[in-house]
């Protein structure tokens, strides 16, 4: 017990234990490579085992759901909460319903949440859950009954104080109302389970905009930290959800030029620049018509660049904000030729590890997700704390405090990843998250 922890030792025990998770192992592995040196200088956590205990999820929880469809056919989907770790606070983190959600993303998702949410400074534990079930093209009707079937089966397992879903991918606003709305029925109690709720039901302003606001605020202390600011760069966004039309609209206020928006059928690209007037033909497509991106070419002057992922146009910055591994090693050389100086993560884990791998070596400043995208889940947290006192803060109160607490990311990601020349966000991310709750874990004993 006395020789040093081993990546390759914890790894392959890892694989071992969580055999064909392949993005679970790749969010793991990234981790371990900042926190077992740390850990080896400071053998409390190692006597403890505290990463070995860090990776295994608290609890799974695996359940059907069942539901018909409007043709009265029935469908079957699974269903599942990740309970990863509440040494901090009650778990905490979104539902994905998307066709690939599987135990292994679902693991992945919650185990980055673990030192996301330890990096917000709130009270808040980890978790993950969602269904394979693809909300895209189902009616209205559709999707209403099988969140009532999705939370009928949740509902035990949830509670204000023990565990808090909101949204992640295909689940926003109108899906958290169904979720609340059966958790309600089942329960007789209204109370603050879910975030992401309508401003009607104890929702909070600025946490639709939060996570997309929060990566742009992150990418500005970034920069300016290197001597930089987003004012006059241009800028490539992927994605076109949630995320991705806010973090365009905070780029925009900072004075960026976003040149792009995605879809999963190729690139929406505007050479002038997307304004906010454009912007507000994006959302209403995409958010309130739940159209493709194609049809944009329509409204403004634009080209939609079918089949291509935006990393090929040549921009100062990059914010991918569409969903994992979306950015490879193949797109970071594509962005580094063409004179990109630093990314941005706004989805989780978006940039494959070749891709992180040619940043580091050709000095782009790159922010992983953990730290740039945690403004949606701080956010929570503060709908949470207004939903306890029964109180609704203003929109000018939440944006200061997402703005500070970005900062405060920053900033801790610049006390433990600043290696004299240039700062290693991910190391300062990794170790900055793991001290709280592995600090916790330790307090409890062995549990
Ligand atoms: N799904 C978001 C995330 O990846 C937000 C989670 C939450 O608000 O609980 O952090």
């Amino acid at each position: 017990m006395n020789e040093d922890l081993t990546i390759e030792h914890f790894m392959a025990g890892l694989i071992k234990r969580n055999p064909n998770e392949s993005e679970f192992h790749q969010a793991v592995k990234e981790v371990a490579e900042s926190v077992i040196p740390f850990i080896n200088q400071n053998p409390k956590y190692k006597k403890a085992r505290i990463l070995e205990r860090m990776t295994e999820p608290d609890k799974v929880i695996s359940f059907r759901v069942a539901w018909e469809d409007d043709q009265g056919d029935i469908q079957i989907n699974k269903g599942y909460r990740v309970q990863f770790n509440n040494s901090i606070g009650p778990y905490k983190g979104g539902l994905r319903f998307d066709h690939s959600v599987n135990l292994s993303v679902l693991k992945f998702l919650g185990f980055e949440q673990t030192f996301k949410n330890s990096l917000t400074t709130l009270p808040i534990g980890a978790g993950k859950g969602g269904a394979d079930f693809n909300p895209k093209g189902k009616s209205d009707r559709e999707i209403m009954r099988f969140c009532q079937s999705f939370m009928t089966q949740l509902y035990q397992h949830i509670g204000p104080n023990t565990d808090v879903p909101a949204g992640d991918i295909g689940v926003g606003s109108k899906e958290i109302s169904y979720l609340f709305g059966q958790y309600k029925r089942l329960t007789h109690q209204f109370e603050s389970v879910l975030t992401g709720k309508a401003l009607e039901f104890g929702g909070s302003l600025i946490r639709t905009e939060a996570t997309g606001y929060g990566n742009a605020y992150f990418m500005e202390e970034m920069l300016k930290h290197a001597g930089h600011s987003i004012k006059g760069k241009s800028a490539l966004v992927s994605g076109s959800g949630n995320v991705a039309l806010h973090c365009a609209e905070k780029i925009i206020q900072l004075g960026g030029k976003v040149l792009t928006v995605s879809d999963s059928s190729g690139t929406l690209y505007v050479p002038d620049g997307i304004d906010q007037e454009k912007l507000m033909l994006l959302k209403d497509l995409k958010i309130n018509r739940k159209q493709r991106l194609s049809g944009a070419t329509e409204l403004f002057k634009s080209k939609y660049l079918e089949g291509q992922k935006p990393w090929s146009i040549k921009s100062d910055l990059a914010f991918p904000c569409a969903t994992q591994n979306e950015l490879t090693g193949t797109d970071a050389k594509l962005l580094f030729n063409n004179g990109c100086i630093a990314v941005s993560e706004g989805a989780n884990m978006p940039c494959t590890p070749e891709a992180i791998e040619l940043f580091k070596d050709n000095n782009i400043l790159y922010a992983p997700g953990k730290a740039s995208n945690a403004g949606g889940v701080a956010v929570s947290a503060l709908e949470m704390s207004q939903n306890s006192i029964r109180m609704s803060w203003t929109e000018q109160d939440l944006e200061e405090k997402l703005h500070g607490i970005m900062k405060n990311i920053h900033n801790q990601c610049v006390h433990h990843g600043d290696d004299k020349s240039r700062v290693d966000y991910i190391k300062g991310a990794n170790i900055a998250g793991f001290i709280k709750v592995a600090d916790a874990m330790l307090a409890y004993g062995v549990v």
